[in-house]
């Protein structure tokens, strides 16, 4: 054999191996946070622990200016979103500089995957294009026109126009989450109990936004609203792929087996459009809670 052959032979064997490995690299993460009327400083290494758990995701954390910073401070601030396949955002406060939201837009239009956290749906109300990303928001100002109430009536998706403000919740509970019986085979969802009780947390009601390209994985039923409210779901905005999770209040409210699980696959279903991690033994069950260990 010509030294040739035999190097293009080898080359060969390395792309084959390197495609066979390529799954078992990690998924890249970055964490966004820096500003919320929620406590970020707690949260946010809650999510961080809940991704790397699972052994499939390096996770980075980029946090923003406060809301005494400087235009020097938010001039430095550049997160590199293109590096990452996924982003998950643990922000509610102050407009990004556009050229942080420019670059935003390109990420996730391009194929990136996004993770809107809580009150991270709360964020930015009058921006156009970050409201199509995430579906349904809440608070800021938010009311009919922003788009409709998005809810369970009678098994089916309802859109409600009814004039009114977006966002609301009761006290904090625990409470059943429910898969949406119509995307029980989605891959997020896929091997979770239909019902299933979540550790103390808010129950997010009435939010409204232009909920295009949306599908609603799971609900759970507000004694405020009296309706079967989204908890979580999925937004196709161009060639990204958003999961929107309304759960994480606080720290207590992540550290539950079904939040971790949610997030784990909700976060490599919108990296990659796939979900390899498995539903772990100890997910909480119809009337019991199964909560993380701190
Ligand atoms: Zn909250």
């Amino acid at each position: 054999m010509t030294k040739k052959i035999f190097l293009t032979m080898l080359s060969g064997i390395a792309l084959a191996s390197s495609a066979a490995f390529a799954g078992d690299e990690p998924i890249s993460v970055l964490i966004i946070d820096g500003q919320n009327n929620h406590k970020w400083q707690q949260t946010t290494p809650v999510l961080k622990k809940a991704l790397e758990g699972s052994g499939k995701f390096s996770v980075d954390v980029s946090t923003s200016p406060g809301k005494d910073g400087s235009k020097e401070d938010w001039d430095k601030w550049r997160p590199e979103f293109s590096k990452y396949g996924a982003v998950v955002s643990n922000y509610n406060g102050q407009d990004w500089p556009e050229e942080v939201r420019e670059s935003f837009i390109k990420y996730v239009g391009d194929g990136g995957g996004l993770v809107i956290i809580h009150a991270a749906n709360n964020s930015f109300p009058n921006w156009k294009e970050y409201n199509q990303m995430i579906g349904l928001g809440g608070w800021g100002g938010r009311n009919e026109k922003s788009g409709p109430y998005l809810y369970l009536k009678d098994g089916k998706l309802y859109r409600d126009t009814s004039p009114g403000r977006g966002g609301s919740h009761g006290p904090q509970r625990e409470f059943e989450v429910t898969t949406f019986a119509e995307e029980a085979d989605h891959p997020i969802m896929k091997g979770l109990p239909k019902t299933w009780l979540h550790t103390k947390d808010e129950l997010y009601d009435s939010m409204r936004g232009p909920a295009e390209n949306i599908k609603v994985l799971a609900t759970a039923y507000s004694e405020k609203s009296k309706k079967h409210e989204p908890m979580l779901m999925t937004i196709d905005h161009k060639k990204g792929r958003v999961f929107h999770s309304t759960l994480g209040h606080a720290d207590y409210s992540m550290n539950c087996v079904g939040f971790y699980t949610t997030l784990q696959r909700g976060t490599e279903w919108a990296a990659t459009g796939k979900v390899t991690i498995p539903v772990p033994d100890n997910f909480p069950a119809e009337d019991k809670t199964s909560p993380v260990k701190p």
